[in-house]
């Protein structure tokens, strides 16, 4: 098991830079996804430590090796891709046992070592059949039997479960996750899922073109997104425009006690304003992102700001219920709630009060590039 440096590394396609400045560490045992959208550069990257693709720019070190010279079959690394890439007319023995083969491992050892990894994906009953006449999700298991068998120093995976079906992936994704952690396996996976990244993941790194956006484990990700791009490509959530001036606070405090502290913002939002301690002082359009299950429809008490709003429209999901709720003078934001009762439902025109509860909201300036207010819990 080995840690993963990369030292700002940048593949290009012609001009285009597919991968640009890629600066990180993965942790030894650690499972590490690579997550966004189709054509953010995540693949590239992917091949890049694998050695079919070769970085313009910057290093990458497996422990404290360089590899940047080191060919493919040096590297040590376990893979498994979307189609299999098993033989069909193989046994599931024989595809399994491929890799030691061309390692020269002697008839014995490779018995024992094919039967362990099968056992591990609980395939070892179906040793002398062949794949073509298995499902997906047991070929699946098979490439990942033949990447582990070669006791590889790194696994890396590339949108492994996208050819299963929903009920299987959500299994599948389980069990590569207790398996690799059984292993102790540093593990690079890719994924455009979002769901399945946050499940399986120590930590995630969100990429938008070419470029990585915020490296956090999964809870911080969703809670504490980095920019608007990981807020919104990250869960649900509602942004609403606001403006932001220097705060009473801020504006009565002396200017050098205001410097050192951090900077208490004004916002003005839909009509009402609200204090809010600052990430540093900021003044101008900021854009707010809520999370629709944070915010809450409440009966008026007095003493919290309240926006009144009329629901539009209601949507039972299962264990949960979302409400589209046009606020007044205001946009049509989504509110979740536990599901209830069934008579307990909240109905279409029905007006409601809702609390915004900006205190867990994220808050990003004009551009939505960087954090001006982080959400408390
Ligand atoms: P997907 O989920 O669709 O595979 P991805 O996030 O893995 O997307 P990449 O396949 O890494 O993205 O592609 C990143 C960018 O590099 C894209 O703009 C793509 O068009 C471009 N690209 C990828 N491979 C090549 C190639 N061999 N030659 C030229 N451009 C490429």
């Amino acid at each position: 098991m080995q840690k993963i440096v990369f030292d700002h590394v940048t593949k290009y396609f012609g001009t285009a830079k597919a991968v640009n400045d890629a600066h990180l560490t993965i942790q030894e045992g650690e499972f590490f996804t690579l997550l966004g959208p189709s054509g953010c550069g995540k693949t590239t990257l992917l091949r890049t430590i694998a050695g079919f693709y070769r970085q313009e720019e910057g290093d990458i070190y497996f422990g404290e090796r360089k590899i940047n010279d080191v060919p493919t079959h040096e590297r040590n690394i376990g893979m498994v891709f979307q189609n299999y890439a098993i033989f069909p007319h193989m046994t599931v023995f024989e595809n399994v046992a491929y890799g030691l083969k061309a390692r020269s491992v002697n008839k014995k050892e490779t018995e024992q070592r094919v039967m362990e990894a099968l056992e591990m994906v609980q395939l070892q009953h179906l040793r002398d059949r062949v794949p073509s006449d298995m499902s997906g999700g047991q070929q699946q298991r098979i490439a990942l039997a033949r990447a582990i068998v070669i006791r590889p120093g790194l696994l890396l995976m590339d949108e492994p479960l996208s050819n299963l079906d929903a009920k299987l992936r959500i299994k599948m994704r389980s069990d590569i996750r207790m398996l690799q952690k059984e292993l102790n396996i540093t593990t690079i996976y890719v994924t455009h899922d979002q769901e399945e990244a946050l499940a399986v993941s120590d930590r995630i790194a969100v990429m938008h073109e070419g470029t990585i956006q915020q490296i956090a484990p999964p809870e911080d990700i969703y809670a504490y997104p980095a920019n608007q791009f990981v807020a919104n490509f990250i869960g649900t959530s509602n942004f609403i425009e606001a403006h932001c001036q220097r705060g009473a606070a801020a504006v009565a405090a002396d200017e050098k006690v205001v410097a050192e502290a951090k900077a208490v913002g004004n916002i003005q939002l839909l009509g009402a304003s609200f204090d809010l301690p600052l990430t540093k002082p900021y003044e101008g359009k900021v854009m707010m992102s809520l999370r629709p299950e944070r915010i809450r429809l409440e009966a008026p008490d007095g003493a919290k700001p309240l926006i009144e709003g009329t629901i539009e429209s209601v949507t039972f999901l299962g264990e949960k219920v979302s409400y589209l709720v046009r606020l007044q003078n205001g946009p049509v934001i989504d509110v979740q709630e536990h599901a209830v009762e069934p008579h307990q439902l909240r109905k279409v025109k029905q007006a409601v009060h809702v609390n915004l509860q900006l205190e867990k909201a994220t808050m990003f300036d004009g551009g939505g590039k960087e954090v001006i207010y982080r959400a408390t819990y």
